[in-house]
């Protein structure tokens, strides 16, 4: 396999580089892309992140930059700006945080004084880095108050968080996930909230193709920040992305710049109009409907395995397989790397009240958006489950992951990477 034809340049001038490049389309194009923050994004995505934007400091705002020749800039930041505010109604946003964990510090700067509480879904039980790991900035600069989920439904405890929340008063409560794979009420989030006077901010970054398609509840009616990143479920380029009611737009756009960025990644921001405009468009809508069908399928068809599935299942995208009932000796270290060796690309992760370590963890995280890009439907589904299934009874067995990598290399070749 070869690279597109506009490679020529680089095939030519770096082999070294070329070679990796199309090592990886390779890669892609033969495995199974199960991993839930993964996506492939259209070649317009692409073209517009490997433009000559690359090339131009814009450090500033539309209208207000700190370098002269700005003019396609602005244009291209004002497009991502209008669209991004269409998707996602929200009043103001800014689209030049580099990433998610950008756009989360920059709500913190905003919102805190160092040493002020954040409650926040503890990471063990499917939070994320940026919103209070302790070598993370928000737990290096802030007090973070960890809430879990319930022991038995394994799903968010609304009067639980409501409790702490009226004993440790934060001045932010955080909501949103990575590994949650129920529907979050965002509504309720805001209420203990305001109920406690804290700021909420709720972070969309797994769920926010869904949420933009209406087929999550959005917080943009009730939180104060909305943070994402663009390049999970929404498939854009990798980026980040904050928006907040008019109050906090001053605050939001000085913390990005100059509070904690230099020039915006203007080829990101043309990567992320191009996406904004593709999930405007009503297949976009069929698309996030499918990824929903496919994980359906791919939770029904490992539980008639006799799978257990965290929380019970999944409302999402999402699923986090508990591996203890089927396979008591497999961790998700384990398991990983011989799905991996069968070509089936998942990750490992902690499940709620897990007894394993964060380097082992008992659960595995499942993901459909990139699988659903490439064209797979519930059938598929259902296969893949399947596999993975006997790649793991078989505890890696060497001439089971060897059959098992056949199979999913000739059904890779059945649909095209975009
Ligand atoms: C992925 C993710 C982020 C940030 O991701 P980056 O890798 O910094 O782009 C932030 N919050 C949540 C909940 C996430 O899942």
């Amino acid at each position: 396999m070869s690279a597109e034809t506009d490679y020529a340049a680089i095939a030519k001038s770096d082999p070294d580089v070329y070679g990796i490049i199309c090592a990886e389309e390779e890669r892609q194009h033969d495995t199974l892309e199960l991993i839930a923050s993964e996506n492939h994004v259209s070649r317009p995505v692409r073209q517009a992140v490997g433009s000559v934007l690359t090339n131009k400091y814009a450090e500033g705002y539309p209208g207000r930059r700190y370098y002269g020749g700005c003019v396609n800039m602005d244009a291209i930041e004002e497009l991502a700006r209008q669209r991004a505010k269409k998707l996602f109604g929200c009043d103001h946003v800014n689209v030049q945080p580099h990433a998610g964990a950008q756009a989360n510090a920059a709500v913190l700067l905003g919102v805190l004084q160092p040493g002020d509480t954040i409650l926040s879904l503890d990471l063990a039980h499917g939070g994320h880095l940026s919103h209070g790991l302790k070598v993370n900035m928000s737990g290096l600069l802030y007090n973070i108050v960890g809430y879990q989920v319930d022991p038995k439904t394994e799903q968010i405890d609304y009067a639980e968080v409501r409790r702490l929340a009226l004993e440790h008063k934060p001045k932010l409560l955080i909501s949103g996930a990575s590994a949650y794979p129920r529907t979050l009420d965002f509504s309720k989030f805001s209420e203990i909230a305001e109920e406690v006077g804290a700021t909420h901010m709720a972070d969309i970054a797994h769920i926010a193709g869904l949420v933009a398609t209406g087929l999550h509840c959005s917080p943009v009616p009730t939180a104060d920040f909305v943070t994402t990143t663009t390049h999970k479920t929404l498939r854009g380029p990798r980026g980040g992305m904050i928006m907040c009611k008019a109050d906090w737009a001053k605050k939001c756009d000085s913390r990005i710049f100059p509070g904690s960025q230099g020039g915006p990644l203007m080829h990101c921001i043309a990567g992320k109009a191009v996406a904004f405009a593709e999930a405007l468009k009503p297949e976009f809508k069929t698309y996030q409907e499918q990824i929903l069908k496919n994980a359906q399928a791919l939770g029904e068809g490992l539980e008639s395995l006799g799978n257990r599935l965290v929380a019970g299942g999944t409302d999402t995208h999402l699923m986090l397989l508990d591996l203890r009932p089927a396979y008591p000796d497999v961790s998700g270290k384990n398991a990983e790397l011989w799905l991996e060796q069968a070509n089936i690309i998942t990750n490992k992760n902690m499940i709620p009240f897990d007894e394993r370590k964060p380097m082992e963890t008992s659960g595995l995280r499942l993901g459909t958006p990139a699988l659903t890009t490439r064209g797979l439907k519930e059938d598929h589904m259902k296969t893949v489950a399947g596999w993975i299934d006997q790649v793991l009874r078989a505890q890696g067995d060497e001439a089971v992951v060897a059959q098992v990598r056949g199979d999913v290399k000739t059904m890779c070749d059945q649909f095209q990477l975009p």
